[in-house]
């Protein structure tokens, strides 16, 4: 008898409370994502007219990623890869979805999971911020792509003033462009927002941190600076008013508004104890367009929408302080889809995702047990324009078509100045076959991309009117 109810007491008590501890210790995750971000735009690299203090502290705090890289150059397909761990290739998101909400093909197709799919597994709690663009249909919203909870905007882009926000409902809009305007979303209702946006979203990460300290929660904190339109507060253009040019001013304004977020975000994490198991990222979705938002790749060629250095290689910092050492400079190659594979294999029931991921678990790199590279290969496609890139421990093989292909050493040549392909012509051969078996696994396209918006038009004449169910 005594036995049975110590059996009883084991299974009903002991192994639920346990359960309960260990779902405790799987760590927070914050993923702060700025918008077509410069290389050089923070102090952690070597930034000097803009002062970004606290995403220097989080750097401090951990690691600095300095051959850190994308999935994509601009905005929509690196972020799919990076919510899903897997090139978005594989899927056919091969670029900027539109802004149509009547088309639930237009974004993250439904054969994929997300990050917060799989960390739902494992009981967190999880709030998207922010810039979505995945998809505006109703089966592409962030509640129904694993998240709980979501503050922000559908499109690709957004107004920051108040004022601006003037659509109640995204069929108000008739152009692309009209989903800038949009009412921001807390959850599927539109609210009036009162704040400048990147205030707002910080202040959302905040409030979430607070209200879930007592689980595990995921916030992807997706905010759109320093993304076009150049639009700032006083308050953060009055720290910069020893800037001349008015675009860069402007621009060092909105960075350092992300900053400040940032900074509020380690203070609350202090306040409240959640520091040491909290895994926080920082990072850029691509490489700046340095003409077009005042943006600086520093010593990188191009910029964003281009697979030089400077459309793909971001600033990227990461602090956990349970397991990371401050201080850290890790200089082999990282790509946004290792996020994935590293929170996921933290997590206390070390979740399963049904599908393949394509990154890597990075801690054992990190804290000395892998001393290798975690990737001998790193891929990239532009599929409308039959571009492509591979990168092998520092060579870069750039296909921009059949007879013009460069190859680079970035080791020695970082700013992909020099030209080797006419001299190392057998290298050029086995990277671009190494591309092509790469591909034989990619799909082409789901959806028509930005590029196609008059097609796609044509094709859609009811893309802005409300359909009737
Ligand atoms: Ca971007």
């Amino acid at each position: 008898m005594l036995k049975r109810i110590a059996c009883v007491l084991f299974l009903f008590i002991v192994i639920p409370w346990t359960q309960a501890q260990e779902i405790k210790k799987s760590p927070n995750l914050i993923i702060i994502l700025a918008d077509d971000l410069g290389n050089a735009d923070v102090g952690f690299n070597g930034c000097l007219d803009i002062q970004t203090p606290n995403i220097d502290r989080l750097a401090e705090s951990g690691v600095v990623f300095t051959n850190a890289y994308v999935t994509y150059c601009v905005c929509g397909p690196s972020r799919a890869g990076l919510i899903t761990g897997r090139y978005q290739d594989r899927f056919g998101f091969t670029d900027n979805p539109l802004f149509a909400s009547n088309d639930s093909l237009m974004g993250l197709p439904l054969s994929e999971e997300t990050l917060a799919d799989v960390l739902k597994q494992a009981n967190y709690k999880s709030l998207a911020i922010g810039k979505w663009h995945l998809g505006a249909h109703e089966l592409l919203h962030p509640m129904k792509r694993g998240f709980d909870d979501f503050y922000g905007f559908l499109s690709g882009g957004h107004e920051y003033f108040p004022e601006q926000l003037t659509l109640n409902d995204p069929f108000e809009a008739t152009t692309q462009y009209d989903g800038y305007k949009t009412k921001l979303l807390k959850n599927y209702t539109r609210v009036e927002e009162k704040e400048y946006l990147t205030d707002a979203f910080s202040r959302e990460a905040v409030a979430y941190i607070e209200e879930n300290r007592n689980n595990p929660f995921f916030i992807y904190l997706a905010y759109n600076a320093p993304h076009t339109p150049l639009q700032a507060t006083e308050k953060y253009l009055s720290r910069y008013s020893n800037i001349k040019d008015e675009k860069r001013r402007t621009y060092a304004a909105m960075v350092s508004a992300v900053d400040d977020g940032v900074g509020s975000i380690l203070s609350k994490l202090n306040e409240l104890n959640l520091t040491e198991n909290t895994i926080v990222i920082f990072l850029s979705d691509n490489g700046g367009p340095e003409r077009t938002n005042g943006s600086d790749n520093g010593v990188l060629r191009g910029g964003k929408s281009q697979l030089f250095e400077g459309g793909i290689r971001v600033p990227f910092a990461m602090q956990w302080p349970a397991k990371i050492p401050a201080g850290m400079i890790y200089e082999k190659p990282v790509i946004s889809l290792d996020i994935f594979s590293s929170v996921i294999a933290q997590t206390s029931n070390r979740v399963k995702p049904k599908n393949q991921l394509d990154g890597v678990n990075l801690i054992p790199y990190l804290i000395g047990e892998n001393d290798k590279s975690p990737h001998d290969y790193l891929y990239w496609r532009k599929f409308d324009e039959k571009k492509y890139a591979i990168r092998n421990g520092d060579e870069k093989l750039i296909v921009e078509s059949e007879i013009h292909k460069m190859l680079f050493d970035l080791k020695n040549d970082i700013g992909e100045q020099n030209n080797q392909s006419n001299d190392r012509m057998e290298r050029v051969v086995q990277l671009n076959k190494d591309l092509r078996k790469w591909e034989s696994e990619m799909q082409g396209p789901a959806f028509l991309g930005l590029l196609k918006d008059k097609i796609y038009n044509e094709q859609h004449p009811e893309r802005f009117t409300k359909q009737i169910k």
